[in-house]
């Protein structure tokens, strides 16, 4: 329905998997898309994250009906893949990320932490893909830059089909061992009784148009509820980080997940003790590449709108947690929010002490 188009916010999608099966170069993929400045649509940095809009989507896709059928406005990547704030910490009852991509490399299979992936994402529910990475290195494959996988797969010979089929079903056989009941991603008619699995190549773009379309379909079938967001409502995110920046002194590094953040907000963070409460002396985005005159890599700007990542300077964060929640707040409604932290960081302890 076109008429709720603005009222979806971007879904937040978390990459994870093993170290080493291809987390960054996926995410460097995506965001190598088109990367054109000041063009309408363009990928666009925040901190911590990479916006890309739907129209990139659907261009990326080669379908232009496409872009009817999709009322999210684009997908937000979280960049710090596998981040501490996505595997021990919690928000909103569940994953900061509404969806996620467990990567695993082919031609080596399940490890560790592809499997502690799995089980985060199985204990929060949060809709999720597994891609099966680095096909281009099975032996014989022919590279088609960027391609679908079905049409980058018929181009193969038989010699080399049977070769992946081999290592593709060991993952299918791994998931399997793990509860999961899952198919290649075009064989799959249920997402929600099936996981869906994506045969790519990070480094050579093959898959890839196919994974930014299963990612749409699932934020579109699962998640519409919950994209709905209050675009005057108080701000909440999640604290990915805290930082020193030179000039800056402490940072905190957010994801904004819902209303509006405005510079001077009172905001309270959770922290181990008692909620901080300070004011945003600072809002700020990357600079854009053309202004590297500027001595700061950042821009101040005077609000940001969910979803988005942002950095905020504000005195008295040293203490801030990464994975805790930040919320702005008026003066009325200051103990209720501090409440709501505070309880918010209990459960977050309480999960951590389980695990
Ligand atoms: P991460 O630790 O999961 O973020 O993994 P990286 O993205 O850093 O990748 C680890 C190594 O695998 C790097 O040397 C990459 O160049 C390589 N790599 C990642 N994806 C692919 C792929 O699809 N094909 C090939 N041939 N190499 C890849």
């Amino acid at each position: 329905m076109a008429e709720d188009k603005n009222n979806l916010r971007t879904p937040i999608v978390c990459v994870m998997g093993h170290v080493d099966h291809g987390k960054t170069t996926l995410l460097d993929q995506i965001r190598g898309t088109r990367i054109v400045k000041g063009e309408a649509g363009a990928i666009t940095q925040h901190i911590g994250a990479t916006e890309v809009p739907i129209d990139i989507i659907v261009e990326k896709c080669g379908d232009k009906r496409l872009a009817d059928k999709f009322i999210v406005p684009g997908l937000l990547f979280i960049d710090t893949p596998g981040h501490h704030a996505f595997t021990t910490l919690r928000s909103r009852g569940g994953s900061l990320a509404d969806l996620a991509v467990v990567v695993v490399d082919i031609n080596e299979g399940f490890k560790p932490q592809t499997i502690e992936s799995l089980n985060i994402l199985k204990r929060f529910k949060t809709p999720f893909i597994v891609v099966t990475n680095k096909i281009d290195r099975i032996q014989g494959w022919k590279v088609h830059q960027g391609e679908s996988f079905l049409s980058t797969y018929k181009k193969q010979t038989p010699e080399v089909q049977a070769l992946f089929e081999q290592k593709f079903y060991d993952v299918i056989g791994n998931l399997y061992e793990q509860g999961f009941s899952a198919d290649r991603f075009d064989r799959v008619t249920d997402f929600q009784k099936t996981l869906g699995v994506i045969p790519i190549s990070g480094m050579t773009g093959e898959g890839i148009p196919d994974v930014l379309m299963i990612l749409l379909g699932l934020a579109q079938r699962f998640l519409e509820s919950s994209l709905h967001y209050d675009i005057n409502g108080p701000g909440v995110g999640t604290v990915l980080e805290v930082k020193e920046e030179k000039g800056l002194g402490t940072t905190i590094d957010v994801i904004l997940y819902d209303g509006t953040l405005r510079k001077g907000d009172t905001v309270v963070i959770g922290c181990l003790g008692e909620p901080i409460v300070t004011k945003i002396r600072a809002l700020l985005k990357p600079r854009e590449l053309s202004e590297i005159r500027y001595e700061s890599k950042f821009q101040p700007i005077p609000e940001i709108t969910a979803a988005a990542g942002v950095k905020i300077s504000a005195p008295d964060i040293e203490n801030a947690l990464a994975g805790a929640p930040i919320i702005s707040t008026t003066p009325e409604t200051l103990n209720g929010v501090i409440e709501r932290v505070k309880s918010e960081i209990d459960d977050v302890q309480i999960q951590t002490d389980v695990d």
